[in-house]
């Protein structure tokens, strides 16, 4: 019985190091794509002239599991700087872009934030320790429900996901102080402006989708009055319409 016991508590050891060992290395992985991504945004700045990402956004970047939003067989490339199949022809976006939107909606602690394409739930996430609210809307079902169930058991309190097209925004979540579009499309859905306060900023890939679209800034600067930034060239997956 005794040994028994032993053999069980040494078991407990070795899995409590494996699992150690595990962290560790994902904790180096994930400073080297940060790294990654300062180098970039260092090129960035030289073609933009702007200021490089925040800090609070590399530490959210820095702190922020990714290895658990990809799907098990893709983990070994969770921290390499490019997208990753979620399943259903989706994808999770490359942590550099997914740093730099979320740097150029310039999210502050007290902002109620609008994301639409929730997929794996990996931007939700970064926006969610940054921010007081994230509001998300994901158009396939088993996508949003596999992100909800994950951001909740991580622990993630402040983020609200809903099933459907996030076309026309989500006002009983709003008014957003930013909103982040994840997925292609020619236009700016035009609730989404509505549903941003003065001030707020949009950031949205703008464009067909299956060609390089602009990534593209929106400020709204007066109740129907917006400034608009091309910054970027990016591919997207695209933004779809539900029949209704
Ligand atoms: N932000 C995501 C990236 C997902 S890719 C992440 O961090 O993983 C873009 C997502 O937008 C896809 O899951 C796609 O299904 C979703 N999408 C496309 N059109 C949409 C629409 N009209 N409303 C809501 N979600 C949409």
């Amino acid at each position: 019985m005794m040994k028994e016991l032993a053999l069980l508590a040494f078991a407990g050891i070795a899995f409590a190091s494996e699992a150690a060992a595990e962290d560790a290395k994902y904790v180096r992985e994930r400073a080297a794509m940060v790294e990654t991504i300062q180098a970039y945004a260092q090129i960035d700045i030289g073609f933009s002239g702007s200021e490089g990402i925040s800090a609070d956004v590399l530490e959210a970047m820095r702190q922020t599991k990714r290895h658990l939003f990809v799907p098990e067989r893709y983990r070994s490339l969770a921290y390499a700087d490019r997208p990753l199949p979620i399943g259903h022809d989706q994808t999770i976006s490359q942590p550099f872009i997914v740093a730099q939107m979320t740097d150029l909606a310039e999210v502050r602690s007290g902002h109620t934030v609008l994301e639409i394409g929730t997929g794996s739930g990996y931007q939700a996430a970064i926006l969610a320790r940054l921010v007081r609210k994230v509001c998300t809307i994901e158009i396939i079902r088993p996508l949003g429900e596999t992100a909800a169930k994950l951001l909740e058991d991580l622990g993630y309190r402040n983020v609200s996901v809903r099933i459907g097209d996030g076309y026309k925004g989500w006002p009983e979540c709003g008014p957003f102080d930013a909103v982040i579009v994840t997925a292609a499309l020619g236009h700016v859905p035009p609730p989404l402006i509505e549903q941003l306060k003065v001030g707020g900023r949009l950031v949205m890939p703008v464009g067909s989708a299956g060609a390089t679209q602009r990534l593209t800034v929106i400020e709204k600067i007066a109740p129907g009055e917006t400034k608009t930034r091309v910054v970027g060239l990016v591919r997207f997956v695209p933004f779809t319409r539900s029949p209704d």
